[in-house]
């Protein structure tokens, strides 16, 4: 996808901090945090978003929940954090390439 801002960010032709990369994901910073740790776990693979996601997604999908939780933990909020995808305009989807925040830090 030539004009989609992850795809640039995962081919390297946008700058982002990353906290982790793999095979079939990248997670870097959100670069407009709405809570103290707020990282966007995304895959490779350009999908615009979960409603269009299919069966053949089934297994990265799984994993990237697990990832999700590895991450959390990894970046000191693993007992409380929030993993979740904004699905549409109207639901505040933003970036049409399937993405899931993780957000933690909040104070005890
Ligand atoms: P959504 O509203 O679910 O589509 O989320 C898109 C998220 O991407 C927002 O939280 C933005 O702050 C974030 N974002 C947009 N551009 C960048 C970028 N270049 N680097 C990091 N995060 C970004
Ligand atoms: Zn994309």
């Amino acid at each position: 996808m030539d004009d989609c801002i992850f795809c640039k960010i995962i081919k390297g032709e946008i700058a982002a901090n990353f906290v982790y990369q793999d095979g079939d994901f990248v997670a870097f910073k959100d670069i407009k945090p709405s809570a103290p740790v707020h990282v966007l776990i995304v895959p490779r693979k350009h999908i615009d978003s979960l409603s269009v996601a299919t069966k053949e997604d089934q297994e990265m999908l799984g994993k990237l929940q697990i990832l999700g939780a590895k991450i959390a933990g990894e970046l000191g909020v693993g007992d409380s954090f929030r993993l979740s995808t904004n699905n549409g305009k109207a639901a505040g989807q933003v970036v049409f390439h399937l993405h899931y925040h993780l957000q933690g830090g909040w104070e005890k």
